[in-house]
């Protein structure tokens, strides 16, 4: 049996084992700290479920195998400074920015990229976190420690946030997702939409954007592009190259989800475009416990990471699909109930997006 090594082993690795098991495909997560290394086979692939990683003799060993997939990629895109630099080189809309050198100053970077100017660490941020604001009406100063570790970025009025899951094989064929809606809460994803019709009118030039990533870095798998939107022009805010959060609603929503997706491509099985079922959203579980009526939820399912529970920690995800939207209405509604009061934000924004016209 073929099998697919995967360099990490978070709710990532979980869910692309899970996918497996229809393609025959033994999936092995790795956890990077694990002392006995794997013994890779011919035809096996090393995948991963993750961008950065620590050095360790596990890291090292995945990372050196000649069926280490897309082994260029991740030192350009785990960091952000080369990440927006290949954004650049590529002419794809992103974000204005700097980076912030040893002898950066806030005043510099005010007169360069604005009021308000977004610090984020180069490498190691996620979920929100290696994030620092600059406001010049506060005299904020860059912390000494950021100096020659992060970029800074203008702050985008956006409309909305968009992200594109796309899939890329070894032949260079494309296959994408519809654009997903989500709201991020201090930074964290809190809830996805998808499809939505209102923004189909930007699924060309996103796959253009994201198909032109891919094809200049001869990607092979899933990657996602987070975008911002401003008026009808879509601006990149970051991409991840494997299965995102973005996509979990792939799993009730689309006939072969992106775990499956990704495997097909990194192991040479065909990729398809994804027929897309009814009206999908997932609401991320976020530093709560588990309440057992979430598997009562009509047309919902509950994937539950079994990690410890910890303040703004990703323990899981709930997602809602059915054909007609009054029923995916009905059962956030009946969640509703089962979430924390500061949920009620999240699901009020579903509930809004969900009402508008398509
Ligand atoms: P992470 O790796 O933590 O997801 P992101 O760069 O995606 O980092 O930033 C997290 C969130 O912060 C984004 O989803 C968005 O809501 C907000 N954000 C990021 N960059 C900007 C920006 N330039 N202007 C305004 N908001 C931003
Ligand atoms: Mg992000």
């Amino acid at each position: 049996m073929q099998t697919v090594w995967v360099l990490g082993a978070g709710q990532l690795g979980a869910m692309l084992q899970q996918a497996a098991y229809p393609l025959a495909l033994r999936v092995v997560p790795l956890e990077p700290e694990a002392t006995e290394l794997p013994e890779i086979k011919d035809g096996d692939v090393v995948t991963v479920e993750r961008e950065q990683w620590p050095v360790t003799p596990m890291t090292e060993f995945l990372s050196q195998q000649p069926s280490f997939m897309n082994a260029g990629i991740f030192g350009r895109i785990a960091d952000r400074l080369y990440q927006k630099q290949m954004l650049d080189e590529l002419e794809i809309a992103t974000a204005p920015w700097r980076e912030v050198q040893e002898s950066s100053s806030a005043e510099q970077l005010h007169t360069e990229l604005g009021e308000d100017v977004l610090l984020k660490r180069r490498t190691g941020g996620y979920d929100g976190k290696g994030q620092f604001w600059l406001y010049q009406d506060q005299g904020d100063e860059v912390p000494s420690d950021w100096l020659g570790h992060a970029i800074a970025e203008q702050k985008i009025p956006f409309e909305e946030e968009l992200s594109l899951v796309g899939a890329r094989d070894s032949s260079g064929k494309t296959v994408f997702y519809p654009l997903t809606l989500n709201l991020h809460s201090d930074g964290i994803l809190m809830a996805s939409v998808a499809p939505v019709n209102r923004v189909s009118h930007l699924q060309a030039q996103a796959e253009a954007m994201l198909s032109k990533i891919m094809d200049a870095s001869n990607y092979v798998g899933v990657m996602a592009m987070e975008c911002f939107r401003v008026g009808d022009q879509l601006m990149v805010n970051e991409l991840a190259p494997r299965v995102h959060n973005s996509g979990h609603w792939t799993q009730a929503g689309a006939c072969v989800n992106q775990f499956e997706m990704h495997l097909r491509a990194v192991s040479g099985l065909p990729i398809k475009a994804p027929e897309v079922r009814g009206q999908s959203v997932m609401i991320n579980i976020i530093g709560i416990e588990r309440d057992r009526h979430w598997l009562e939820i009509p047309c919902a399912r509950t994937y539950w990471y079994g990690k410890e529970v910890r303040k703004g920690r990703k323990v899981g995800h709930i997602n809602v699909n059915h054909p007609q939207k009054a029923a995916v209405q009905a059962a956030l509604t009946e969640l509703a109930a089962y979430l924390p009061e500061h949920y009620q934000t999240a699901l009020d924004w579903v509930q809004k997006e969900l009402r508008k016209a398509d």
